[in-house]
């Protein structure tokens, strides 16, 4: 396959930036006008929504940006826990706290503490999880990761067993890729943590991932490898977030023309106070205000792909930037290696970074039924091998609130019946009663409303 290294070009991105300050109010209203019919936008009309400086066109932004979150994903959230597995790492990323100049105890899990760890988690009611480990070709290789994640989805209990590892580690080779596809991964999730390449080169010093294009191609090989869906994001506060921003639609702009598929996620992580460093070092801190907007912003451009948010935001934050296009949320996380199985002892070890949202799922989840969402455990479309262009076409279709829509009530009884109280059972009942009326096709309605009372009897993983 032939690469194009160049479509993170530092000067054109220079430019475009440069003149997008000249956009006038009626261009950006034509960009307004364009996202408000689902068209997305192109990385010029991103780099253009950053000069919104009229308070009544930021209000129009995030209507939008609402109106697109309602009317793609209805109001479902889907809900998933992190799984850190290894803090061995032979990096140095300034920001991180699992630098290798970090000295503390190194640990890896092993099968055992790993199924403990997903039996805690599967306590929680969590069904998704993302895998999370440092780079350690030694300690930590693809063996150790593929173990790790048959140790996962061979942990059976009483109620199911997590359905979807999503996989966040370093970028690595075609061959590993492919072994990670064979191991049924879902979606594999790398963060370019900055796209300016001098800043990637000062963040990554004398380390393996150190290397930008390598980082940079990563999705690529692995999409090469047949993953077909992958999550990438940008660690907001190492570099301009503007270019930031329109770098990761060109990066998405480039895996659609080059693989037939864009992102499936992306995520905004903001960067945190961790061990060994400090935010004062950092001078592209992003503010509450401009995230809103970069969340918004991301939701015009690209529609139809998800938008994860983590617990490194605080509840408030949380509510509010849902409203702009969040899709999926972390709940009840540990960034801490063995971290779950630590929590239910009363100890605690070294993180990777702070973080700000400390409810448990249950109080999670409470609180989006009071806001009318819906949280969803739903994985089918990826087991029905509803992933890549043939998920995008689902989407664009919107056919997605046929499927997801009545899969995101079936999985929240589940939660009800299995994990919930009576004041939660009681809320899911009233969302379910209110939302059933809602599925347009009288034969899905009630397929639902019977695996709903399937469901209630005793039965689970309908779909
Ligand atoms: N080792 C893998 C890699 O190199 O991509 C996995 C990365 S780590 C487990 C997950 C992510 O945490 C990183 O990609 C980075 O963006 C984020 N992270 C690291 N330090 C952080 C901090 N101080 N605040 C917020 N996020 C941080």
């Amino acid at each position: 396959m032939e690469k194009n290294l160049n479509f993170i070009d530092h000067e054109y991105i220079y430019s475009l930036i440069e003149k997008s300050k000249n956009v006038t109010e009626d261009d950006i209203n034509k960009i307004l006008d364009k996202a408000q019919a689902k068209k997305g936008l192109t990385h010029g009309e991103v780099a253009a929504l950053f000069e919104i400086k009229k308070p009544n066109q930021r209000k129009r932004l995030f209507e939008i940006a609402h109106m697109l979150k309602e009317s793609i994903y209805g109001n479902r959230i889907v809900v998933f826990a992190p799984l850190y597995v290894s803090n061995y790492c032979v990096n140095n990323c300034v920001y991180c706290g699992y630098k290798i100049c970090n000295k503390f105890e190194r640990k890896k899990l092993t099968r055992e503490e790993i199924q403990n760890e997903v039996k805690l988690l599967e306590k929680m009611g969590h069904k998704r999880l993302a895998l999370e480990a440092g780079e350690d070709p030694i300690n930590c290789d693809i063996n150790y990761i593929l173990d790790a994640i048959d140790a996962v989805y061979s942990t059976k209990f009483e109620n199911g067993a997590i359905r979807r590892i999503n996989v966040n580690i370093a970028a690595t080779t075609l061959e590993n890729y492919k072994k990670l596809k064979a191991a049924e991964i879902g979606t594999y999730i790398l963060f370019q943590e900055t796209y300016h390449k001098p800043t990637y080169e000062s963040m990554h010093p004398h380390c393996l991932k150190g290397n930008y294009e390598y980082h940079l191609t990563a999705f690529d090989r692995a999409m090469e490898g047949g993953i077909d869906d992958v999550g990438g994001g940008v660690l907001f506060g190492l570099a301009d977030p503007k270019f930031e921003v329109i770098s990761l639609m060109l990066h998405n702009e480039h895996l659609e023309k080059t693989h037939g598929v864009g992102f499936h996620t992306i995520s905004v992580p903001r960067l945190k106070q961790a061990e060994g460093m400090s935010l004062e070092q950092f001078p592209h801190l992003v503010d509450d205000d401009l995230f809103k907007n970069i969340v918004a912003i991301i939701r015009l451009a690209v529609p139809f792909t998800g938008l994860i948010l983590s617990t490194r935001e605080t509840p408030e934050m949380r509510r509010e930037v849902i409203k702009y296009g969040v899709s999926q949320v972390s709940a009840g996380s540990s960034t801490d290696v063995g971290g779950y199985t630590d929590r239910a002892l009363g100890k605690s070890a070294p993180d990777q970074f702070e973080l700000a949202d400390h409810r448990t799922p249950l109080e999670i989840l409470k609180s989006l039924l009071d806001e009318d969402y819906v949280p969803s455990y739903c994985t089918a479309c990826y087991r029905q091998g509803r992933t890549g262009d043939r998920f995008m076409e689902l989407a664009k279709s919107g056919n997605i609130q046929n499927v997801c829509g009545p899969n995101a009530l079936m999985t929240l009884m589940e939660y009800a019946m299995d994990y919930g109280d009576k004041e939660l059972l009681e809320k899911v009942e009233e969302v379910i009663a209110r939302e059933i009326i809602k599925i347009k096709r009288d034969d899905i309605k009630e397929l639902t409303k019977n695996n709903i009372k399937r469901i209630k009897n005793g039965e689970r993983d309908l779909y």
